[in-house]
């Protein structure tokens, strides 16, 4: 299924190359690499590869280095193999901190320019002289430095002479302004930490803003798409990259070009769409590694966090992220996208990938007395039922069987159209079965005995008999044990954000989250791959576990189940 994309960004790119404004585009996306990747990071890389791919152009893979202290190269190696999953591949893998030098030549130059000062308050000071939003800033008595001043201050802050906190590089815009963003906003900042990239050849390191429009400009980046958080930044953004103006001072990229990095130094233009937000989640990184770090789950890849790796080890598809992504659009609009559309993209991409098999989660026997003790036949099954490209399979079939404890009720609520007792239900593919006897130990069903009618077999005379219900089994001789792990949303609430009454997510969190119980499934799905979906017939879609599954030892994690169950 293919979604029409037409939104305000892909119309600002159609008309930027209609009009001859760009005959390239290119795109970055720009992660830092904190965490792991999640879902509405999916959005953002399906926005700027898409877009890339659709008008002929390319992709960065960017990481965002430059805030060593909370970086990791487990990090980085996790963030890769995601875009790679979800069926993206970078123009080129780039790091902000490969344009560390670059970025100090261009502070020099803003030093020799006037437009930057080396600035001694203190972060409380700083705090101070902003001033709010109703009340303007004040100057920093540091302002007025000389340039020769500032750039002695400013070379002894990169060689290493002065304590973290004590000292800033600032822009020297305007403390007047309306936009706080603008008010004389730091530069640069030191900070004694070792780089996960450029290991301990910076003690300086330089602020987001500054980092992120001048690598945008240095990449010849034409659309810079963010999240709208970043809309009041857009003037900072502009302010580094005129300022700066790579364009016109190639000197300023020299760096590159000693270490053999191509660039094609262009204005880029910041564009901003609103986040993706999803409700009985939660979405920011460090909600998410706290919950891994307290072990509220089992790890980043959880089949129950909201991240890429943790949905992929969930069972869904790329392609179903990427239906998701075109299905909630761009716009400038905030809206909270329901946990329902993500799974309704699942059941529509499996729906038509997955094969079918016959599993039973919580079993009780049957046994078809009218059959031989020693009986035992192999009967074809379509593995679709709606493509037969996907060609057939043989399932055993015998005396007793496995069938779901729910699918027999002893005393039937009105509509129950399933086994009762003196009833008749359909089998799955073999034909219709009446239950003569229950066998109880207490109050416990430990067995149920009934007749198979030779008649209603396929290809019989009786083999259209209508009756109720059809229910699915697999052969007790035959099937192999299974765990099953069934999950559920990770949060009970719709918004576990919601911190009123003292409370926090962790006491959102939803205790029957993930339910693991030991089953049964038909031969033909338990010797596969990990990784291998299946639709289990009635029971939803399943993935052979990334890590855990083995063709010995079958582990299976529910993805989904087949209807929408969440509101019962
Ligand atoms: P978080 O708040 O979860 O830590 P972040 O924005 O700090 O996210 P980055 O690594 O900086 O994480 O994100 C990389 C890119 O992904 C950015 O361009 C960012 O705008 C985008 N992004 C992050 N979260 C979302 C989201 N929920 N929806 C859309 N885009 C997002
Ligand atoms: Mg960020
Ligand atoms: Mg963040």
């Amino acid at each position: 299924p293919t979604v029409e994309k037409n939104d305000f960004i892909r119309q600002i790119v159609r008309d930027d190359l209609a009009c001859g404004k760009h005959t390239t585009i290119r795109t970055r996306f720009p992660p830092e690499p904190n965490g792991y990747l999640h879902i509405g990071h999916a959005k953002s890389i399906c926005l700027n590869f898409g877009i890339a791919a659709e008008f002929g152009g390319w992709c960065n893979l960017r990481f965002d280095d430059t805030n060593p202290a909370r970086e990791d190269p487990e990090y980085v190696e996790a963030i890769k193999e995601d875009v790679r999953w979800l069926g993206f591949d970078w123009h080129e893998l780039r790091h902000a901190s490969d344009y560390f030098e670059v970025f100090y030549l261009a502070a020099e130059k803003l030093i020799r320019d006037g437009h930057a000062f080396v600035c001694d308050l203190t972060p409380e000071q700083v705090r101070e002289y902003r001033g709010t939003l109703t009340e303007p800033g004040r100057d920093s008595p540091w302002r007025n430095r000389s340039v020769e001043e500032n750039l002695d201050l400013f070379r002894r802050m990169r060689a290493g002479e002065f304590a973290d906190g004590s000292r800033t590089l600032r822009a020297k815009i305007d403390m007047a302004s309306g936009n706080i963003n603008l008010r004389d906003p730091a530069l640069y900042r030191i900070k004694k930490v070792p780089h996960q990239n450029t290991g301990d050849a910076w003690c300086i390191y330089p602020m987001y803003d500054f980092a992120h429009s001048l690598s945008d400009a240095i990449e010849g980046i034409t659309h810079s798409l963010c999240t709208l958080e970043f809309e009041d930044h857009r003037p900072l953004y502009d302010w580094c990259v005129d300022k700066v103006d790579l364009v016109n001072h190639p000197e300023l990229l020299r760096p590159l070009l000693e270490r053999g990095l191509p660039n094609e130094a262009a204005k880029p233009r910041q564009i901003e769409f609103s986040r993706l937000n999803i409700n009985y989640t939660v979405m920011s990184k460090r909600k998410l590694m706290a919950l891994v770090q307290e072990g509220l789950v089992a790890g980043w890849d959880d089949p129950r966090m909201p991240t890429i790796c943790g949905l992929r080890r969930r069972g869904l598809t790329p392609a179903s992220i990427r239906l998701f992504a075109d299905r909630i659009g761009i716009s400038k609009q905030n809206s909270l996208i329901d946990f329902s559309v993500l799974e309704g993209c699942v059941r529509e991409d499996l729906d038509a990938t997955a094969p079918r098999r016959l599993a039973v989660i919580d079993p009780v026997k049957l046994v078809l007395t009218n059959l031989p003790e020693a009986h035992e036949e192999s009967l074809t099954f379509p593995n679709h039922p709606k493509d037969e490209s996907f060609g057939s399979r043989s399932v055993p079939f015998s005396r007793e069987l496995w069938i779901e404890r729910e699918d027999f009720m002893e005393v039937p609520p009105k509509g129950f159209h399933r086994l009762v007792p003196g009833g008749e239900v359909r089998l799955r593919g073999v034909g219709i079965v009446r239950c003569d006897e229950v066998v109880k130990d207490g109050e416990r069903i430990v067995e149920l005995r009934g007749t198979l009618d030779p008649d209603t077999r396929p290809g019989m005379p009786g083999a259209d008999r209508k009756v109720k219900g059809t229910i699915h089994w697999v052969s007790a001789r035959h099937a192999v044990a299974a765990e099953l792990r069934l999950y559920d949303r990770l949060f009970a609430v719709p918004d576990p954000d919601d911190e009123r009454e003292g409370k926090t997510y962790r006491d959102h969190l939803n205790p029957d989250s993930i339910r693991i119980v030991q089953g049964w499934v038909e031969p033909a799905a338990a010797g596969v791959e990990p990784e291998t979906r299946f639709q289990f017939e009635r029971l939803g879609y399943f993935v052979a576990d990334r890590h855990d599954h083995a063709p010995g030892r079958p582990v299976f994690n529910r993805t989904v189940t087949l209807r929408d169950t969440w509101a019962r």
